[in-house]
């Protein structure tokens, strides 16, 4: 992230805890979410992969403890059955979201990269939540268009998280849109972008955030003048963008 006037240290700083995109003001008021309410919270199985995950060279793309509790009880809240997470990594959020789901509940979870999923998959399997989880490896937006092309899938989400590719996300979007239900919602990850959406365009800022930054910005730009949903931005995280499906 690059805000003004915040020096690279600080921010390699704050960047040393896994999953820290926390854009609160302080450190210390993060810490006391995470130590208050999410880490004595956090079930066994959700500790374990963190902890497996923070030994990750790639750390860095997981979700957050306090993200993965509001997933958990997002879902819970819209009683979600049927499921859909395009970016799985390790599988933090997946498996936040598989322990909300019942246990007839289903998600559809993509990603290019079997090897990170199966590094969570053996936690996942002991939680007795496997059966659950229907993994698709490869690029997520085929599989989508083959849904749309089958028919049976319009309306049938109640809750699709996307954590992937950002410049596919508009793309993801036009899909989506098609396969969650009305009154089902979509949650768009990293909405926040690092904080680089405020950022002048010259301020100092890493390689792959200055990358997707203008695909973030057009995608909020594009959710915020989209009529068929309401939408709500949340500064979870690295910013969480829920959007409910109305027509
Ligand atoms: N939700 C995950 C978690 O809780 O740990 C984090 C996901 S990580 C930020 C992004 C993931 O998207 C990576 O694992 C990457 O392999 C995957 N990805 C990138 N491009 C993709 C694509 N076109 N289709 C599916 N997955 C993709
Ligand atoms: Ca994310």
């Amino acid at each position: 992230m690059a805000t003004n006037g915040e020096s690279e240290q600080n921010q390699t700083h704050r960047h040393q805890e896994v999953g820290h995109k926390s854009l609160l003001q302080s450190d210390a008021l993060y810490q006391y979410i995470l130590e208050t309410s999410v880490y004595p919270r956090e079930p066994e199985s959700m500790k374990e992969l963190r902890e497996v995950t923070a030994k990750h060279p790639w750390n860095i793309m997981t979700t957050s403890a306090d993200e993965g509790q509001f997933l958990n009880m997002l879902l819970k809240l819209i009683n979600a059955k049927n499921t859909m997470e395009i970016g799985v990594y390790t599988g933090y959020s997946l498996l936040a979201t598989a322990l909300a789901l019942p246990d007839d509940g289903k998600i559809l979870a993509m990603d290019i990269n079997r090897e990170n999923y199966e590094l969570g998959l053996p936690i996942i399997e002991k939680a007795g939540l496997a059966h659950k989880i229907d993994f698709r490896e490869g690029p997520a937006l085929p599989v989508l268009d083959q849904m749309i092309e089958d028919g049976k899938f319009h309306g049938t989400f109640d809750f699709i998280f996307v954590d992937a590719d950002k410049d596919n996300y508009i793309n993801y979007h036009k899909r989506l849109i098609d396969l969650v239900k009305v009154g089902g919602v979509i949650g768009y990850d990293n909405t926040l972008w690092n904080g680089s959406v405020v950022a002048p365009p010259d301020a100092p800022m890493r390689k792959y955030v200055r990358y997707y930054r203008d695909f973030v910005l057009e995608l909020n730009k594009a959710l915020a003048a989209d009529p068929r949903i309401e939408i709500c931005m949340l500064p979870v995280g690295d910013g969480i963008t829920l959007c409910r499906r109305v027509s």
